[in-house]
């Protein structure tokens, strides 16, 4: 009664809402790094944080 359904972000399959689903709203470990490997690789893609991209803008702007 109490048992809540959610997609999994990354493979969409249905997944438990419940206390044993440690990796929700992931179905699974696997998921779960899979979705953190993604943020990880767009989050290099954003200049700022990486002293060669700052290099970069700085001579482009110049
Ligand atoms: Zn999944």
């Amino acid at each position: 009664m109490s048992t809540l359904q959610v997609k999994c972000p990354t493979c969409k399959r249905p997944v438990l809402w419940s206390p044993e689903q440690e990796f929700k709203p992931f179905c699974s470990e696997r998921c779960k790094l899979i979705d953190l490997g993604e943020w990880a690789m767009e989050e290099k893609v954003i200049p700022g944080e990486p002293l060669n991209l700052t290099e970069d803008e700085d001579t482009f702007f110049q």
